[in-house]
């Protein structure tokens, strides 16, 4: 049995889905955060419960032939990262491991398990960043909350972001010291700025620039545009307006301040149009990928009609518009059904509707009209599908299904649903979206399997 306070060697042996290492001691499995397998490390026990234990590599005695120097300074401090440790190679391997465990273990099932691509970029990939603004004891910070806090640690030059990203936080803090804006204190409920949250187009260059505040107005704005005007490829200045005492980032309530309010990127070769609330894949070059696989699954020969439910902008659908009959996208942001219709429209894409909704009524409401698509596109938040929505799916009787899931657990469930309801997973390929971060994209193939 081990206790709190004990320390002693341990070989790591495991990873848990979270990223974390495992290694056994007396027969209890040990977690410690940051670590490889292989590494020997000495460990102190900071909690101790009946099966397991939690510990701390006080020192690494023997290093992992997968461990690298962190290229990071706030690694260890800041959420952001879990793998910044281990060679990518390692990292891959780690969440094909992951991927395959939940289909194993949550899904009981094992379809063909593919290799997974990597991302193209592993530093600089993301499009997207939402860098929290508090000022603590006086000090500036603007950045990203430390691990299970709400502490903000500064950004600095993060490496998964856009260069442009750190010199507009720069722009910002200068902006905010020079006229004495205030910031959003949680406790209180008070001050003005509480996010800033950039968008940049990896195709076109093109930035969006959205302030988070607590408040009707944005002063002091020509001053802040003047200095964002020196960023290259600074398009546009959104105000989002959030006044509630809540942890979600975003208000509904978007003003444009500078520009059109949008920026387009280019995907698949397909014009996205992005507004500041519209979901969109954080990794260009990986969605590209992740979109020709789904392309590949989909099976398509010209005459297919395609459901393609939680569609965002309309981007996955869209990609495959030129090579189907019809296209019917469903999502519940209409924001995403405006950009989405307007993606169809610059696109010169014409056999393509969108319906804003809930995905499980609007699939039920288009079962009623009898719709008969070959090939149904799944891509649901982390929490998966709702039970309901597969089952009506399975109803519609698509030929093939294409499950995007940024979720293995989920998606694995789902798996085992969709196998019940007359679907065989046949193969499974996961996609690294997200490098040095826990999470794992993967895209599935169902067939339908009763006639
Ligand atoms: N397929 C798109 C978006 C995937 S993200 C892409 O690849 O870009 C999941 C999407 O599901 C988000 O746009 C989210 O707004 C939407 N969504 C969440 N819950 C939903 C629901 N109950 N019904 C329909 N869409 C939903």
């Amino acid at each position: 049995m081990v206790n709190k306070n004990d320390e002693f060697k341990l070989n790591i042996t495991g990873y848990t889905s979270e990223g974390g290492g495992v290694g056994k001691y007396d027969g209890q499995a040990i977690f410690v955060e940051n670590v490889a397998i292989g590494d020997e490390i000495l460990c102190h026990i900071i909690k101790a419960k009946k099966s397991y234990a939690i510990g701390k590599a006080l020192k690494i005695l023997k290093p992992s032939k997968n461990r690298i120097n962190p290229e990071c300074e706030a690694f260890r401090m800041c959420g952001g990262c879990s793998y910044a440790h281990i060679t990518y190679d390692e990292e891959l391997n780690l969440k094909a491991q992951k991927v395959k465990d939940a289909f194993e273990r949550i899904g009981g099932i094992s379809p063909d398990f593919k290799d997974i691509i990597p991302s193209p970029a592993i530093t600089r990939y993301r499009n997207k960043a939402q860098y929290p603004v508090k000022r603590e004891n006086g000090i500036l910070n603007i950045g990203f909350y430390a691990k299970k806090s709400h502490r903000v640690i500064d950004g600095g030059d993060c490496l998964l972001q856009p260069e442009e990203f750190t010199t507009i936080t720069e722009i910002f803090r200068k902006w905010i010291n020079e006229n004495s804006i205030t910031v959003y204190n949680e406790q209180i409920g008070k001050g003005l700025v509480r996010h800033i949250y950039f968008r940049k187009a990896f195709a076109t260059g093109e930035i969006m620039v959205c302030v988070v505040i607590n408040g009707a107005t944005l002063p002091y704005q020509d001053s802040l545009i003047e200095l964002l005007r020196a960023v290259n490829g600074f398009k546009t200045l959104v105000v989002n307006i959030n006044r509630d005492n809540t942890n979600v980032v975003l208000g509904t309530q978007c003003e444009t301040i500078l520009g059109d309010g949008y920026i387009t990127d280019i995907l698949c070769g397909v014009k996205i149009k992005l507004s500041p609330l519209s979901f969109y894949q954080v990794n260009h070059d990986g969605a590209q990928l992740l979109y020709e696989k789904a392309i590949q699954y989909a099976n398509l020969t010209g005459k297919e009609d395609i459901l393609d439910l939680y569609c965002g902008t309309g981007t996955i659908g869209l990609t495959m518009a030129n090579k189907v009959n019809s296209l019917i996208g469903v999502e519940i942001i209409p924001e995403a059904i405006e950009d989405a219709k307007v993606n169809a429209q610059i696109n010169n894409i014409t056999n393509a509707r969108f319906i804003c909704g809930d995905a499980t009524l609007a699939a039920e409401k288009l079962q009623e009209e009898g719709i008969k698509p070959q090939v149904t596109i799944l891509d649901p938040p982390r929490k998966g599908c709702a039970e309901e929505l597969l089952k009506t799916v399975s109803e519609i009787a698509p030929e093939r299904i294409v499950y995007v899931s940024c979720d293995p657990a989920t998606l694995a469930r789902d798996a085992q649903r969709l196998e019940n309801l007359g679907y065989k997973a046949l193969e499974v390929t996961p996609v690294d979206m997200f490098p040095r971060t826990a999470h794992v994209e993967s895209v599935c193939l169902f067939q339908r399997t009763t006639t």
